[in-house]
């Protein structure tokens, strides 16, 4: 067995790796650390469908040199089954928010979908962008730092999710602005420099042209932003 660190919202977590390359992880110390919530672990020993993906193995705890500890640990597909019937009980909206950000991120880590909750402040699958304004898409599609795992969250203002990164929020002291950049009186930038010099030079109009991909649309508001525009 291998033992590994990893990170969940900054959270340092250990998991093991056997020798056909499955992930094992301990039960008690992920819940403990992340959850802040402790597992009856016999009613999972009982139940068929997870003593399966369990085992109890030995580990080194963090911060402990030439010590080892035995506890159950359970390996991905099992992790997986735990952490979709995770919900977090709503306390103070400060802990609650906290609580959602990191079970998203654990959710998100194990690929599991995080739907269950009605409008959760964060998400960690890609949503639907479809009904967004044009330049947040422009900019969302474009965004290379997008990847499959990226944490997204609920804008205070407009309701809308982006990816959670200093391009969409504001990065303050506690993290990130509740609202987006956009509600907060700033422009979301996008990666395509092209896109972005339109956007600069007062050529919205052109965008939605684009946005839109009609030929006749783009050509005629070419012409239209290069003659208005300060260009040429
Ligand atoms: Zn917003």
């Amino acid at each position: 067995m291998e033992q590994e660190i990893y990170y969940i919202c900054g959270i340092k977590q250990i998991r093991l790796k056997d020798e056909d390359g499955e992930y094992w992880y301990p039960m008690q110390y992920f819940f403990k650390t992340i959850l802040f919530k402790r597992l009856n672990l016999s009613t999972y020993r009982d139940d068929e469908r997870y003593n399966i993906h369990m085992r109890v193995l030995e580990y080194q705890p963090i911060g402990v040199n030439n010590e080892t500890n035995k506890a159950w640990f359970i390996n991905t597909e099992g992790m997986y089954m735990l952490l979709s019937k995770q919900k977090v009980k709503p306390t103070t909206p400060r802990t609650t928010n906290r609580l959602q950000k990191i079970l998203a991120a654990a959710k998100n880590f194990f690929g599991v979908p995080n739907t269950d909750e009605e409008n959760p402040i964060y998400l960690s699958y890609t949503p639907d962008i479809s009904n967004y304004d044009v330049w947040s898409i422009l900019c969302i599609t474009r965004d290379t730092s997008i990847k499959h795992d990226t944490l997204w969250k609920r804008c205070e203002g407009c309701g809308y999710y982006y990816p959670l990164t200093k391009n969409y929020f504001i990065e303050n002291k506690t993290g990130f602005s509740a609202k987006c950049k956009q509600c907060s009186g700033r422009d979301f930038k996008c990666q395509n420099k092209k896109l972005q010099f339109i956007y600069n030079n007062g050529g919205l109009n052109l965008l939605f042209a684009l946005h839109e991909d009609k030929d006749e649309e783009i050509l005629k508001e070419i012409k239209k932003w290069i003659r208005e525009g300060e260009i040429i």
